[in-house]
């Protein structure tokens, strides 16, 4: 047998490789670079850790994540790899072993940071060694436009001139076309081989819902869908602004759910210990701005919510993608309304980048707004983002509830009129959403007769709709960017795309907004985190399940990196009797098998014979 399975089944205990990882372990092993796009969850580690171990020398693993590295080596630790890191947070009598380890080829793999490694002692150091591979994790925190954008990847570049002949792999779940172009060029990747999965996560359901009280309708959500076997699941929120995080999860913890903030205000101190208490603790909410989550692959996280608008797609799809590593059900939901795309729209406006930088920001923004306001397949227009085509998926709101669309050209038409009368009939004056729904909706008001804007010939004329119903072709209207904010107090201007709606030479069709979250509450039900086992098994399940906890805290290691919920799901249901029948499980390999095999077949029989 080739090494790469025997490596495989012995080390990580599996029977097989998945998706493209056979291919990409074969081609690295030879010796060649490879760029690996892989959804999170796919299995991008096996990729660089298997061929680390089948190769001579050790393997350099360069990730940005300096507070999981201790989880990352504990966890190749428990399967008995060989394998260290380097980071400024170590002893340096620490460090110094480390480095006696790698100099004596004690070592498969030494995770580093990028700063350590653009420095010249540190690459001085490695050269005195054997290295068997350079693996550059999320890869994509090279390209300088994106959202992840570390300056010391640039300095990764070098490494391709320094060893010529070490084979390298850089891997990301991030797969726009211009983030793959640009990391294959600023890495010097141009003769790897590439490997672009399916970004499909057909295990998440997405949802995105008009926001009205967001605090309640998070609420709402995380009671009923952020619930596994009737208790609170594992989640993130994420929130843009550090005080909304701050008060979004205080809300929370008033309402009895175990929410933490998480935002990089916070004491270095204090947010490694929210990191540490959410990949050890079960039931726990992280509330946190985008600082939060690269890299942690807690595989059992149930939901992510978005409380406020992400700026683009590739974020919303990282962020999104920490949900349900495991495969299974895991619900992405999200609250979006006027305000966000206001705010969003400002923010760009007014930001310090140049022309070309604010038209990137806003082309992002404007694919964001695309995929809320579709009345398609969400899964299909993410996809689409990534150039990756399927069916509609059956397992998105818009699939399970197809929006009701309207033509909204007649409302469209007085609410773009208002705007341009405002401006030719008062001395050039624009105002915001507030304020022109008012005069549509001929509120009597002491502004607008202050003002004399009732003697507007739009005044009153659109009654047909109610405050929210105007709000909503008022976003909609944006999302178009039929109408645009403008300035610091977001007043709303036409734009030219207006003319024709005005002229009635194009028509706007809008999508009715969903009543209320009551109808997601009939779909909701919460999901089991061993969805196919029978009742008798379950019970086992959570006898293991209890028992890893004990072993997991005892260890001071994330429960999953013990044993992950599909191995014991798997050991619930098989119920091996003998350490070959373990083996057999997937998720043991010779060295789980040597440190918990005589616990689990003691546990497994006391509950038979019970
Ligand atoms: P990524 O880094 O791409 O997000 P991981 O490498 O963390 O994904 O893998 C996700 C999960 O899938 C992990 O729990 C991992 O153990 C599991 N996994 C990966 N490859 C295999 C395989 N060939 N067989 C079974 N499980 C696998
Ligand atoms: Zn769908």
């Amino acid at each position: 047998m080739p090494d790469q399975y025997r490596v495989l089944q012995d080390v990580f205990g599996y029977d097989s490789f998945r998706g493209d990882q056979e291919q990409i372990v074969s081609h690295v092993v030879a010796g060649g670079d490879a760029v690996v796009l892989m959804p999170t969850g796919g299995g991008k580690s096996l990729c660089y850790q298997v061929p680390a171990l089948v190769r001579d020398g050790c393997a350099v693993v360069v990730s940005p994540l300096i507070a999981l590295m201790a989880d990352q080596v504990g966890a190749l630790r428990q399967l008995g790899v060989r394998a260290a890191f380097l980071n400024s947070t170590q002893f340096p009598e620490d460090r110094a072993e480390v480095e006696r380890a790698y100099l004596a080829g004690e070592l498969d793999l030494i995770y580093i940071a990028p700063e350590r490694l653009s420095q010249r002692g540190t690459r001085e150091f490695l050269s005195r060694g054997e290295l068997s591979l350079i693996a550059i994790d999320e890869a994509h925190c090279v390209s300088q436009w994106g959202h992840d954008f570390r300056p010391d990847y640039l300095a990764l570049g070098e490494l391709a001139e320094l060893w010529p002949d070490v084979p390298r792999i850089a891997l990301t779940a991030t797969a726009t076309k211009r983030t793959h172009a640009e990391l294959t060029s600023r890495l010097h990747l141009e003769n790897a081989r590439h490997f672009v999965s399916s970004f499909d996560r057909p295990n998440i359901t997405y949802r995105i819902e008009p926001k009205a009280k967001v605090k309640d309708q998070l609420l709402e959500f995380i009671r009923t869908e952020g619930v596994v076997d009737g208790e609170q699941a594992t989640g993130i929120v994420y929130a843009l602004s550090r005080k909304s995080v701050e008060e979004l999860a205080a809300f929370l913890r008033a309402n009895g759910i175990n929410a933490v903030a998480y935002h990089a205000g916070l004491d270095r101190r204090v947010r490694e210990d929210t990191l540490h208490r959410f990949l050890r603790e079960d039931g726990i909410v992280v509330v946190a701005t985008i600082a939060f989550g690269m890299g942690i692959d807690k595989p059992d996280v149930r939901f992510v919510a978005h409380a406020d608008l992400p700026k683009s797609i590739e974020g919303y799809y990282q962020e999104t993608g920490r949900a349900g590593r495991d495969g299974l059900p895991s619900v992405a939901w999200m609250a979006y309304g006027l305000a966000d795309v206001m705010n969003q729209r400002r923010f760009i406006d007014q930001s310090d980048g140049d022309a070309a930088h604010r038209r990137v920001q806003s082309q992002l923004l404007d694919a964001m707004l695309a995929l809320c306001e579709t009345p398609g397949c969400r899964r299909q227009q993410l996809l689409q983002y990534f150039d990756q085509h399927i069916e509609p998926c059956g397992n998105c709101d818009t699939c399970l509830n197809p929006p009701a669309t309207w033509d909204g050209t007649v409302p469209a038409q007085k609410l773009l009129s208002t705007i341009v009368r405002l401006d030719r009939e008062f001395n050039h004056s624009a105002y915001g959403a507030g304020h022109l729904i008012d005069i549509l909706r001929g509120s009597d008001n002491a502004r607008i007769r202050q003002l004399g804007h009732g003697s507007l010939t739009t005044y009153g004329i659109g009654t047909e709709l109610d405050a929210g119903g105007w709000r909503s072709v008022v976003r909609q209207l944006v999302a178009l960017g039929i109408i645009v904010p403008h300035g610091e107090y977001g007043v709303l201007r036409a734009t030219e795309k207006a003319g024709p709606v005005l002229r009635g030479e194009s028509t706007v069709m809008l999508r009715e907004d969903a009543k209320a979250p009551a109808r997601a509450r009939k779909a909701a039900r919460g999901v089991s985190a061993a969805p196919d086992l029978s009742e008798q098994d379950r019970g086992l399940f959570e006898v293991l399940r209890r028992w890893r906890t004990a072993v997991a805290k005892e260890a001071e290691l994330p429960a999953y990196t013990v044993l992950s919920n599909k191995t014991l799901e798997e050991l619930a249901h098989v119920k091996p009797t003998n350490r070959d029948e373990l083996l057999a499980i997937n998720g043991i390999g010779q060295n789980k098998l040597d440190k918990y095999g005589d616990q689990v077949l003691e546990i497994l029989a006391d509950f038979e014979s019970a």
